[in-house]
């Protein structure tokens, strides 16, 4: 199957007279006949449900589809994007690992990776995603288990060199996840360029309506940990919780995705639910006709905003001459997303007068969904930061985070056009 006959059909294959439409298993639970039977399924020697914290029909459903979109071997559904991300690392490192991450990333993995994760232990180098192979490999430590990057930076708009960072990581014997989100696998598959886990806040477009907020953690299968299995003794020895199983060993190339659902879920239980998942189905089956439409859209108004007398800059990169349009073009031949971020003229408070005179296009803490939307980062999501914290963190006073959505073009224009008016 190609990409959108999978988005249609991956993950739930209906027998004769079953529902056409993926259906939503309401249980939390799974009757069994004999005692032996739940034994087996409790010692991993047998595929099956017992309790929806660990493990749902629905949610696997989805993840299968997901796994297949992307190229991996396995996937699990998580409850949002954060626990996603979370599990992804957690999953493989433990009190005491160092991660190296790309400094431009979502402010909640940001947060996660620099309080939250610091908090439990782990230390984290942030590194400018454009620093060269050099750069990058100096940072590397004794106790360095994972690098991390976003394939189209939330809200910079910086594109990963995802061959770059998976180099550095693999010659130094650890695995490179990135979070795909904003590229979704319609737009780019990063195994294909040497990724080994693939994270996604299924919150952004492969939901794509702004109704479900889950995450997903995708496993190429491709990262030998049994190379490295002094880097990942959670993996490669015995788990004492799981009557002594090996994951590596059991499983092969499944180890870190079933390590994930039996171990990480079992004890964290950021799950999903199958109602919520139904909707990420529901959004999956026309991922591949919205993506198209995004980029289509983004890219005019990334053209009108950068031709525009009270526009200072554009960052798109799926627009000619951006910093970072030969990576785009490397890797997302097909188009990028629908994000964007420009500067309106007047610096802060132009900004601010550029998104309260909006009519079409509302203001969200949200993006890449169906409908356009703005934030103003000055004034929502860092408003704690001064001018001088805000530059550091990359975001300038007057950046406006700009999210097009599947409209028609020219009603997006002409709102954006009567705002800059007020600019
Ligand atoms: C939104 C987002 C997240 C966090 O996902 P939630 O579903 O909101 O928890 C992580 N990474 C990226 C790139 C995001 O855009």
């Amino acid at each position: 199957m190609r990409k959108g006959t999978e988005c249609l059909y991956a993950g739930y294959a209906p027998g004769n007279g079953e529902p056409r439409q993926m259906p939503i298993i309401q249980s939390t639970t799974f009757k069994y006949s004999t005692s032996e039977e739940m034994g087996a399924l409790f010692d991993l020697e047998k595929d099956g449900y017992f309790y929806s914290r660990l493990a749902n029909p629905t949610c696997d459903m989805v993840a299968a589809k997901i796994a297949q979109l992307e190229g991996g071997v396995g996937a699990m559904l998580t409850g949002s994007g954060q626990a996603a991300n979370f599990l992804a690392v957690a999953n493989m490192c433990q009190a005491g690992s160092h991660i190296i991450a790309s400094a431009k990333i979502y402010g909640g993995t940001s947060n996660l990776f620099t309080v939250t994760m610091k908090k439990m232990g782990y230390d984290v180098t942030l590194v400018d995603p454009d620093a060269s192979l050099e750069e990058i490999n100096s940072l590397f430590q004794e106790n360095t288990r994972a690098v991390f990057g976003e394939t189209i930076a939330n809200p910079a708009c910086v594109v990963l060199d995802i061959e770059k960072f998976a180099e550095a990581a693999h010659s130094h014997g650890v695995p490179l996840i990135v979070d795909n989100t904003f590229a979704t696998p319609i737009n780019c598959r990063p195994f294909e360029w040497g990724a080994d886990i693939v994270t996604h806040s299924t919150t952004k477009y492969i939901d794509g309506h702004a109704m479900t907020v889950g995450g997903v953690v995708v496993d190429s299968g491709n990262f030998d940990w049994d190379a490295h299995a002094d880097k990942y003794p959670g993996l490669t020895t015995p788990d004492e919780s799981y009557h002594g199983i090996i994951y590596t060993k059991k499983f092969g190339k499944l180890g870190y995705i079933t390590k994930m659902v039996a171990q990480m879920m079992r004890d964290l239980g950021t799950c999903q639910s199958p109602q919520q998942a139904f909707l990420i189905n529901v959004g999956l089956e026309t991922l591949h006709l919205r993506m198209p439409r995004h980029c289509e859209n983004a890219y005019k108004v990334a053209k009108f905003l950068k031709n525009h007398p009270k526009v200072e800059w554009v960052n798109y990169a799926g627009l000619e001459g951006d910093k970072y349009y030969d990576l785009a073009q490397k890797y997302m031949p097909n188009g990028t997303c629908g994000v964007l971020c420009f500067g309106p003229k007047g610096g802060r408070d132009g900004a601010m007068r550029f998104v309260n005179a909006l009519n079409l296009i509302s203001i969200e803490t949200h993006v890449a969904d169906a409908k356009s939307c703005v934030l103003h980062p000055a004034s929502h999501t860092h408003r704690q930061l001064n001018e001088e914290q805000l530059i550091n963190a990359g975001v300038l006073p007057e950046l406006i985070r700009l999210s097009v959505g599947i409209e028609d073009a020219e009603d997006l224009i002409e709102d954006l056009d009567q705002a800059l008016a007020h600019v």
